[in-house]
């Protein structure tokens, strides 16, 4: 194995430094690091010394550090709205060593396709804050489909509002301490009898993340005593492919059960 050089930065412009010298990268909570291989890296660059383990909520904006872990995230959220869709994700994601560990910022730039956390935020149309060859405040979902808007940028923060979405995730496991073979955010706002707006995110399809678009039509706008599980389980085509996913269809058909089930426990209210 070859030698690699550590950094310890003490300001967050020295580690931007480092990072945009190109084959020297970021290391946060270092469990995305250990799986993918050292292959292309000369360099890691430690966070851990940089104010980057903040969280600040103000009127209805939070913004949490990016080196905050998932189970740190959690506390944050859980004084402030303890049926946050971050909660629900991020509280039963992998165990609890590793949610410990496991950081939000590591976890933006790494997003593997069991990620519990990506379907949220993009649910959310949170931002994430950049400092480096891109500065400023960046949708998440630009960050996730623009090289151009990754490379040699350290990820600072995640900002997102909270609303008054009522919420649903699910993680398909086949045992507790499985990663995902997908998993599913649903957010949903209802005044009176009617759906006023709905995002519904698939993380793990094929394409890595797909948002279901013709759900959301079909239920925004719609009289709540008129919606048809059964329907919306039918509307459910979302394609999974790879190694992780045994069988595509059987995976498809799934999706549709258990986002149906989704929308139902949101409208029943619990
Ligand atoms: C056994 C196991 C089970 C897991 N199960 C789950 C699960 O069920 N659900 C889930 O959501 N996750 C799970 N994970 C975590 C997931 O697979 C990744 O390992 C994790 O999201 C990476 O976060 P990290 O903080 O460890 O990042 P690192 O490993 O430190 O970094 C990952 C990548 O992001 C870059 N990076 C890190 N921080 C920044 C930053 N601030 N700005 C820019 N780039 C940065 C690094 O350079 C690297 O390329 C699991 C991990 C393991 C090992």
């Amino acid at each position: 194995m070859k030698d690699l050089n550590w950094y310890f930065p003490k300001s967050i412009a020295e580690a931007v430094d480092l990072v945009q010298q190109g084959k020297i990268f970021p290391h946060a909570g270092g469990t995305g690091l250990l799986s993918r291989g050292f292959t292309g890296i000369n360099g890691l660059v430690d966070l851990s010394r940089l104010p980057l383990h903040y969280s600040k909520i103000e009127n209805d904006s939070v913004e949490i550090g990016s080196m905050n872990t998932y189970a740190e995230a959690v506390s944050v959220l859980m004084k402030v709205d303890p049926e946050h869709i971050l909660v629900k994700s991020l509280r039963n994601s992998a165990n609890t060593p590793l949610r410990n560990r496991i950081t939000i910022g590591g976890s933006i730039a790494y997003f593997p396709p069991w990620s519990d956390l990506m379907s949220a935020l993009l649910a959310l149309d949170a931002d994430v804050m950049l400092i480096g060859e891109n500065d400023g405040q960046f949708p998440v979902e630009e960050y996730v489909n623009d090289k151009d808007v990754r490379d040699k940028s350290l990820i600072i923060a995640v900002k997102f509002n909270l609303s008054n979405w009522r919420s649903y995730h699910y993680r398909d496991i086949r045992t507790k301490s499985d990663y995902p073979a997908f998993n599913i955010t649903i957010l949903l706002k209802q005044s009176l009898n009617k759906i006023e707006d709905c995002r519904v995110i698939i993380v793990g399809t094929g394409k890595k993340y797909s948002r279901l678009t013709n759900i959301e039509k079909y239920l925004i706008n719609r009289d709540v005593g008129k919606i048809n599980i059964e329907e919306i389980e039918k509307l459910v085509e979302v394609k999974f492919a790879g190694k992780r996913i045994d069988d595509p269809e059987y995976s498809s058909y799934l999706a549709g059960v258990e986002l149906g089930r989704g929308v139902e426990q949101i409208l029943r209210g619990h």
